[in-house]
This record gives C-alpha cells, sequence and structure tokens, in this order.
C-alpha cells in the first residue's frame, strides 16, 4: 500500500560523530495518526526535521504524498505543517495575523474564511486581535497549530507537544488532536510517555537510539507490553 509517508532506509549521522538514525523505514497511511515513542536523544526530532526538509539524511529517502524531499521538496514541504517543540511567536504580533503571515510564507493567498475555521475549532477566534504575549501556556501552543495549518497541509507533525506542560494542558492537547483527526488530518507525534500515544495515536512506533524497534497498533502494543514492562525497557 502507497502511504502519505514513505520512509526508506533512512538514516543520519551528525558530522563524524552521532548516529542519530539508523535504517529507519516507515510507510505512514492518509488519516491514520502515528505517535513516536522513545527517551531523550532516541532520534526522534531528527526523523520528523529531516522528513520536513530541515535536516539532510546521510542515506535513504522520504516522499511525501509520492514527492521525494530532496528532488521535489517545494511539493513535498507543502503539504506538511510542524508544530516545534519550542514556542517561538512575535510576542507584539495578533493571533490573526501571526497565522495569516505563516500562510503567506508558503505562497498561499489571502483566505480568511479559512483561517476563521482553524482559529475557531482551535477555541481561539475569541483571541483572534490579541497580542500573542497575553496567551497562556496552552493558548500559544494552539496558535503554533493554528499557524502550522495555515497552508492547509495534508500532514502535522507535533514535536512532542505536551513537554512540559500540566495535566491539565496535556488533556487539553488530546482534544484538539481529536479534533484534528476528525478534520482528517494525518499526524504524526513524538512523546516520550506512552500513555499519550495510547490516548491518541492508532500506531505506535519505539525508537531508541536511533533505531526504530517496533510499529504497532496501538491496543496491539498495550495488548503485548503492559505500561510498566515498556517504560522499564525504554529507561
Ligand atoms: P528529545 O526527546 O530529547 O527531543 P529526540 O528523540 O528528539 O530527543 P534527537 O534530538 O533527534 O532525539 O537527537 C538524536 C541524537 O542526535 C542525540 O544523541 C543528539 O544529541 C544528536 N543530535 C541532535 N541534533 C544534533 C545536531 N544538530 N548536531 C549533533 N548532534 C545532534
Amino acid at each position: 500500500m502507497t502511504g502519505i509517508i514513505e520512509i526508506d532506509h533512512l538514516s543520519k549521522q551528525y558530522g563524524s560523530g552521532t548516529k542519530a538514525l539508523s535504517d529507519v523505514s516507515l510507510t505512514i497511511n492518509e488519516g491514520e495518526i502515528i505517535a513516536l515513542l522513545g527517551p531523550n536523544g532516541a532520534g526522534k526530532t531528527t526523523l520528523i526535521s529531516i522528513i520536513c526538509g530541515l535536516v539532510v539524511p546521510t542515506g535513504g529517502t522520504v516522499r511525501v504524498g509520492g514527492h521525494d524531499i530532496r528532488t521535489d521538496w517545494r511539493a513535498a514541504r507543502r503539504m506538511i505543517g510542524l508544530v516545534p517543540q519550542e514556542i517561538a511567536l512575535e510576542p507584539f504580533e495578533k493571533v490573526i495575523n501571526s497565522v495569516r503571515f505563516t500562510r503567506g510564507l508558503y505562497g498561499e493567498g489571502p483566505d480568511d474564511a479559512y483561517i476563521e475555521q482553524v482559529l475557531r475549532s482551535l477555541a481561539l477566534w475569541d483571541k483572534r486581535d490579541a497580542a500573542t504575549k497575553e496567551l497562556s501556556g496552552g493558548m500559544k501552543r494552539r496558535v503554533l497549530i493554528a499557524k502550522a495549518l495555515a497552508h492547509r497541509p495534508k500532514v502535522l507533525f507535533l514535536d512532542e507537544p505536551t513537554a512540559g506542560v500540566d495535566v491539565a494542558l496535556r488533556r487539553e492537547m488530546w482534544q484538539v488532536v481529536e479534533q484534528l483527526r476528525r478534520d482528517g488530518v494525518t499526524i504524526i507525534l513524538t512523546t516520550h510517555y506512552l500513555e499519550e500515544a495510547e490516548e491518541m495515536a492508532d500506531r505506535v512506533g519505539v525508537i531508541n537510539h536511533g533505531q526504530l524497534l517496533l510499529v504497532k497498533p496501538t491496543a496491539e502494543l498495550m495488548d503485548e507490553f503492559g505500561k510498566k514492562t515498556l517504560t522499564i525497557e525504554l529507561d
């Protein structure tokens, strides 16, 4: 079956040092939510960064919607929205302008009806004229998601969407992902938490030391390993 993302024998070595990814192959299907689970330094961000065209792989190929990220990067990049780990927003910019700006970066013309739809679906419409510095941490994360969706990507990457946030905010983020699932967006997220993968994802890929150790439907993984065993293995 042809996936919306096809990763084939991907590897990455930073300089002559760390081998961050080793021979990773994975097909991600349209509409699915996949969680990449692994501890610090496992290679999750490197994998996402390569697919998003931010890091050059040492070997292997990645296709997004059939477009090779090396030879056809513009079309590949157009299909992807990235929500980075760090919150980096222009503090004095209004929410709606920040989202409009990102849309413009992709060469897309204005489409305020679509931007309204995105802001409403993320419960940000009432805050559209607020400066981003006035928002709570959860709202800022939702603005980042709105910006990532601004050019109507088919695939959304969420790099550790709940790192360093409290339980309430984590649950809020889970609800946002559920909403995006209903909108038909394919989602790849990274996490340290098995419970988060279980809550949100259709499949889970376990990464450690740059290797994709396994990929399984979430229910199957939970049946086989149970929370305790897997946590111990990853630690
Ligand atoms: P975390 O959960 O802490 O974000 P991660 O699973 O996303 O970790 P990566 O950030 O991909 O892991 O890092 C994988 C390995 O590559 C680590 O050993 C890291 O130190 C190394 N690494 C990452 N970026 C670079 C870089 N720009 N230069 C050199 N080494 C790097």
